[in-house]
């Protein structure tokens, strides 16, 4: 029996388009979910925005008194220490951060946890595949939407690296004569394979570029077949470069793009494959099979800050340790009621 036996966590995965949030039993079952449009107009309207998919979720559930954490997942550089978040573009957060932990924390009287959502996203991965994959214990998360980033997860434990910038691959330069990037530089990753330069590739009227480029040449359009190929070279050099650098069991792709599934997959896989065929050494370094996409529509960044809610209070992983800085998140009074 465990202090957190008949708790119940939320997570909460902060976008720029919607929050997502879950409730999870002690159990880590998923008990209810929700999704709400973001609005980031301002600093509180995020707050408000954030705490509003808080309530509904626990309206859901029912009882909120057995609350025992609630974390959260954004995007930017994350501070767990105080739960402030910075330099979040999409979310009009600069450098003069906002608190999204104490405000959480203080409205609704729980500990309150707050990582960086694609950091977050990569706990959540482990949280879904583990059960289907015994020997997990290295998982590389490479995130595709809007921007590129990726979250590393060793021996169920979250990789943070230097000020929790672990995996955050974006923002390195691949072709110094590439477009612009929202960060200053030119020619970064996301600026080639994510974002404006989707919206370039192939027009779309619902926004769903990505998707309707893989559709065209799967059609037969020979311009989209070669920006499906210019997309799929990159995106393999980058799954090559993440699992190999860590040794990674799992490469997991997520996001937007990330979970578009087969049509991205499929390619990427190939041209492993084919360099499998060629070299012993590339098909042991990154098995073709060991690379796989969530599925659209996973609330897999809601799950995996819901994780990091229950592990701060001391119900992780086996190999979770406690007291590092990750897990000395802003705290408020715990209201949480008796277990
Ligand atoms: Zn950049």
């Amino acid at each position: 029996m465990s202090a957190l036996d008949g708790r119940l966590f939320v997570g909460v995965d902060v976008g720029g388009s919607s929050v997502k949030a879950v409730v999870t039993d002690d159990a880590r079952n998923v008990l209810s979910q929700v999704q709400l449009p973001t609005d980031a107009s301002d600093a509180n309207a995020l707050l408000t925005s954030a705490a509003t998919a808080v309530d509904r979720v626990l309206d859901d559930v029912g009882d909120a008194k057995t609350v025992a954490g609630i974390g959260i997942g954004v995007p930017g550089q994350v501070d767990p220490a105080t739960g402030v978040v910075r330099m979040a573009m999409n979310l009009n957060i600069g450098d003069e951060g906002v608190p999204i932990g104490t405000s959480i924390a203080d409205r609704f009287e729980v500990d309150t946890t707050v990582e960086n959502d694609v950091r977050a996203a990569a706990v959540g991965a482990f949280e879904a595949l583990q059960p289907r994959t015994p020997d997990l214990h290295t998982l590389v998360y490479l995130s595709i939407g809007t921007g590129v980033s990726a979250g590393v997860v060793v021996g169920g434990e979250l990789f943070r690296g230097r000020d929790g910038l672990a995996g955050e691959i974006g923002h390195v330069v691949v072709d110094e004569d590439g477009p612009e990037c929202a960060c200053g530089l030119r020619g970064c990753l996301e600026a080639v394979v994510a974002g404006p330069a989707l919206r370039a590739m192939w027009p779309s009227v619902d926004g769903k570029h990505a998707r309707d480029l893989y559709r065209a040449a799967a059609a037969g359009d020979a311009t989209a077949a070669a920006a499906a190929h210019r997309l799929t070279v990159r995106l393999t050099e980058t799954v090559q470069w993440l699992a190999i650098a860590y040794g990674a069991d799992l490469l997991v792709m997520g996001g937007g793009v990330g979970s578009l599934g087969e049509p991205l997959l499929s390619p990427i896989r190939d041209r492993l494959s084919a360099f499998a065929d060629r070299s012993e050494l590339a098909g042991r370094m990154v098995p073709p099979d060991r690379v796989v996409a969530m599925p659209t529509g996973h609330p897999t960044g809601a799950i995996g800050a819901a994780v990091l809610a229950r592990e701060r209070l001391g119900d992780g992983r086996a190999g979770s340790k406690g007291g590092q800085e990750a897990r000395t998140a802003a705290t408020g009074s715990d209201g949480g009621g008796s277990t």
